[in-house]
């Protein structure tokens, strides 16, 4: 935990000096001593301190000094740090003015120079001040601290990407927060900059506006470039799959690095609670796993290049080339694709503009909390709609799921109907769909289209959450891998039409299970054709892929 400050200005050099020695020699233990020799480079440092959430427990002014004195100074100052504890030096002949200025502009004490013996006439009356602020003192949040609004989508995909990387931050809704006087004072400190939302001020005091996720990847530690341009294993999706593969692959001596264009943990990173993966018998966060999985890669010495997309690849004899979004190339033996799936899109009026602001794929877990005591829609019926819902339940005020359907049972695992069921503030609106969406800056309304009776249907509502299914994005794969009619990419038997081998391929042996129609390049997880779109089925394939990578890895 950083300390607290101390600050103190003179603009005597000497005194300056003076005073900081023996403010270091009886509180630098517990406190950081500041000294500067003009108020107007003391209040700039003030801002500073207040960007970085610093505390500052004492200002300690000279009363003479020109152009600001020390009573004004300390005016100042106290619109940025008022708890701060305030005192004056001064002269045998401004005792007056000392004397006016406690009453007039709240000054806690005035010193009288010299204050030699310290021991006497400064130390005594600085521990009755500090120990008056220590009473009431509160550590301020030492991480980064986002400023923004609950209804813009760029500060949406920021909390969601800090979230799913699991990088701590304290969230400051700057409308909601309007009438809070600290939040008043760290936009009054920012001052033209507090406009451009989102604003990130990470505890070393530099700031970024409008912050987009891959500028704040670097600076967080997440690393975007890789270490060196050849592995054995390059591996592109960070999702269970992926990371499994990680995870064996390491273990057993490969180099390998993934490439994961969001933040590891994949779609599972988005559930709120898995509960029928093996081993967990309470069932655990989407959340957990990735962060569990991606401590264990990392301790085998896996590379994850995070935030960082794959829009390429290509073969080079033996080796196989990854074209990456920023322009460069990671090459490698082994190559691995566990993209998994994406949301598929609502089709309906209104509801392009509103995404991030109110309209959100998938579970949305950084707006759960947001959510308190709002009327929520989940649109969808299968189980992560079910799991969502029992989640925002937890917040909302009422949940309605809207189904097409003429119920959940077709579509939903019985132990999520069941939990639905014993939760009084979740509805299914069955026959029912999105016909359009209204609002301007944020969602307000939608209308549904009830399929029974033929009526639309205007319902007031803050947040809806889209799960209806998802599909490959693998076209950035076409002319290289054959992929089904959806995009989901062929392996093993799947590529073998009337017991022959996939057009062109080279090798006097059939493709490998989990291999694609290009010889060491291997594909699993929710991405390949006839897999089944579950957690340990993904983990499934990723540790038994990395079998086959060896025995083609032997033979390159
Ligand atoms: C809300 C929700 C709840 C779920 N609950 C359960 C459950 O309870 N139990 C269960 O068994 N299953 C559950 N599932 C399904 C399960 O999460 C998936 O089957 C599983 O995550 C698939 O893993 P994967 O690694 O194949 O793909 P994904 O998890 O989809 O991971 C793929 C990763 O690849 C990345 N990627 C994609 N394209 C690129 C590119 N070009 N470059 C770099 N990276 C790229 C993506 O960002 C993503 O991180 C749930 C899914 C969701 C969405």
């Amino acid at each position: 935990m950083p300390k607290p400050i101390l600050l103190s200005v003179d603009d005597d050099s000497d005194v300056l000096r003076a005073i900081e020695r023996d403010l270091r020699s009886q509180y630098g233990a517990d406190y950081r001593v500041i000294g500067s020799d003009s108020p107007e480079r003391a209040l700039d440092i003030l801002k500073q301190l207040k960007v970085r959430n610093d505390s500052v427990a004492l200002l300690l002014a000279d009363q003479r000094m020109p152009r600001m004195n020390g009573v004004e100074f300390l005016q100042e100052g106290m619109r940025i740090f008022p708890d701060a504890k305030r005192a004056l030096l001064t002269a045998y002949a401004d005792t007056n003015a000392a004397i006016s200025a406690i009453n007039e502009a709240n000054i806690n004490y005035f010193f009288m120079k010299p204050w030699d013996p310290p021991a006497d006439n400064l130390f005594p009356q600085l521990d009755d001040l500090l120990d008056d602020w220590r009473a009431s003192y509160r550590p301020a949040f030492e991480g980064i601290r986002v400023l923004g609004t609950r209804w813009s989508p760029q500060c949406y995909e920021l909390r969601d990407f800090l979230a799913r990387n699991h990088v701590p931050y304290q969230w400051v809704d700057v409308e909601l927060s309007a009438n809070d006087l600290e939040t008043k004072r760290l936009l009054d400190v920012l001052g033209p900059d507090a406009a451009s939302l989102p604003v990130v001020l990470f505890p070393d005091g530099t700031k970024l506006l409008k912050g987009v996720p891959a500028e704040i990847a670097n600076k967080v530690g997440l690393r975007t470039r890789a270490q060196t341009t050849f592995y054995d294993l390059a591996i592109i999706g960070g999702g269970p799959a992926g990371l499994a593969a990680a995870v064996y692959g390491a273990s057993e001596g490969l180099h390998t690095v993934i490439v994961e264009r969001e933040a590891p943990g994949g779609q599972a990173g988005m559930s709120s609670r898995i509960e029928n993966y093996l081993g967990f018998p309470t069932g655990l966060s989407g959340g957990d796993l990735a962060r569990r999985a991606v401590v264990q890669a990392q301790r085998f010495g896996v590379e994850i290049l995070s935030p960082q997309e794959a829009v390429g690849i290509r073969t080079e004899g033996s080796y196989r080339i990854i074209k990456l979004a920023d322009g460069n190339e990671i090459s490698c033996h082994a190559l691995l694709v566990a993209t998994g799936v994406q949301w598929r899109r609502l089709e309906a009026p209104g509801i392009d503009k509103l995404q991030g602001a109110g309209v959100y794929y998938g579970g949305g877990s950084t707006e759960a909390l947001s959510c308190k005591g709002e009327i929520v829609y989940v649109i969808g019926g299968a189980n992560s709609a079910g799991q969502a819902a029992i989640n925002f339940a937890k917040y909302a005020e009422r949940v309605v799921v809207l189904v097409r359907g003429d119920g959940l049972a077709s579509t939903m695992s019985q132990y999520l109907i069941d939990q639905i069921q014993q939760t009084l503030n979740i509805q299914i609106w069955t026959h029912a769909s999105v016909a359009e969406v209204h609002g301007e800056k944020r969602l307000k309304e939608i209308s549904v289209l009830c399929s029974d009776t033929s009526k639309v249907e205007r319902v007031p509502a803050s947040a809806m959450f889209i799960f209806i299914g998802a599909m490959p994005t693998t076209d950035w794969l076409a002319g290289m891998v054959e992929r089904d009619e959806r995009g989901f990419v062929l392996t093993g038997p799947d590529l073998m039409h009337g017991g022959e081998r996939p057009k062109g391929w080279p090798l006097e042996r059939d493709p490998f299970l989990l291999e694609t129609n290009v010889p060491g390049l291997f594909a699993v997880g929710d991405v390949r054709h006839g897999s089944v779109k579950r957690v340990a089925s993904g983990v499934g394939e990723g540790s038994v892929v990395v079998q086959f990578i060896h025995q083609y890895l032997s033979k390159v």
